[in-house]
């Protein structure tokens, strides 16, 4: 049973969870959303009881939305998700993903969509996901997803494996060019809103909130950029940015305040979109993150943290296939 969005449940920091609802479709969202990349060690190791008592402290605070890919972990997050979810299914609302399989790994192919949710659904141990989206869509042949992979998740949708369907990705332009082509039901966006970015906000959202499509946010810690641990080695940021955001995370530490708590509670505010996914892992960052709900930004702060970031602020690297760039 969801909660609806009348209804609010009191954490032990005394965060109240509001709940969104997802575009045109019947889900309730909770604003604060459960990314599971982390559970598949994409954030360095962690302990597989610490991602399951993560998982299950955030559906105990009223988080409902999680967010897993084949791709995480190479399915790795998506098993220790469904394993997780046992005996919990109904209470949450479950995305899974198609298309992207490896770093370089990508098979947007009706086959290849059809086998693949079948494999989720049995990793997570379900009968059906409630979104389910084409992974990183620039890596695709752009019409082979309008064409192909689109009508293949809408037979997946009519034979009850989804309840609806989405595209993922991050250059803004081909999320718009395929959901102004064929109708889909959701889109998940990341590091294009955030305290390093707001594209989402200036492109997306007006597009999005025109064709009723849900807009999912994520990595509102530019990919564990915004914390005191700083990006992971793969982070494909420039320099300069890093940097900014070492000097906002110290200027934070300064004033005793904390970059990730001011990051997270800068997306939680922000109501173009349905949810904000935060990669968690363990039960400090569950807290930790709702916590940052209930804490109000202190203005003063935010405003010269934005002024350190000014001369990184929506500067975004290539991704996908050449012929996408
Ligand atoms: P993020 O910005 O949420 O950062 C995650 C990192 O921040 C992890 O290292 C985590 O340990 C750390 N963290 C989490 N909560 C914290 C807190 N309160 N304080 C300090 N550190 C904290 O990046 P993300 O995980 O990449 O994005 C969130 C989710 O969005 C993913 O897990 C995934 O589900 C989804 N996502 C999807 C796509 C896509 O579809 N192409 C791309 C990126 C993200």
């Amino acid at each position: 049973m969801l909660r609806s969005s009348t209804t609010a449940w009191t954490s032990r920091c005394g965060s109240r969870m509001q709940y969104r609802v997802l575009g045109k479709t019947d889900l309730e969202v909770s604003i604060v959303g459960f990314g599971a990349s982390p559970l598949g060690d994409v954030y360095g190791v962690t302990g597989p009881e610490d991602g399951e008592r993560a998982v299950h402290l955030a559906i105990d605070e009223g988080i409902n939305f999680f967010d897993v890919s084949p791709y995480y972990g190479l399915s790795l997050a998506e098993s220790r998700l469904g394993v997780a979810l046992q005996g919990r299914r109904s209470k949450v609302i479950l995305a899974t993903k198609c298309g992207r399989y490896g770093a370089d790994e990508f098979d947007f192919s009706a086959g290849r969509i059809l086998a693949s949710v079948d494999e989720s659904l049995r990793r997570l141990r379900t009968d059906y996901v409630d979104v389910l989206f084409a992974h990183d869509v620039e890596f695709g042949d752009l019409n082979q997803i309008v064409e192909e992979s689109i009508p293949a998740m809408r037979r997946l949708q009519e034979q009850g494996k989804t309840r609806y369907i989405g595209i993922t990705g991050f250059p803004l332009r081909h999320l718009i060019r395929i959901a102004t082509s064929v109708p889909v039901d959701a889109i998940l966006s990341y590091c294009h809103y955030n305290l390093l970015a707001d594209d989402l906000d200036t492109v997306l959202a007006p597009i999005a909130e025109n064709l009723g499509i849900g807009l999912i946010n994520a990595s509102p810690l530019h990919m564990g950029m915004l914390t005191e641990r700083g990006s992971p080695d793969w982070h494909p940021a420039s320099k300069e940015t890093d940097e900014a955001a070492r000097n906002a995370a110290e200027f934070c530490r300064n004033r005793s305040s904390d970059i990730s708590d001011l990051a997270l509670r800068f997306c939680f505010d922000y109501p173009r979109v349905a949810t904000t996914l935060v990669g968690m892992a363990t039960k400090d960052q569950v807290h930790k993150s709702l916590c940052a709900c209930q804490a109000p930004a202190d203005p003063q702060i935010l405003l010269e943290v934005r002024a350190i970031f000014a001369p990184a602020f929506n500067r975004f690297w290539p991704s996908g296939r050449e012929e996408n760039q």
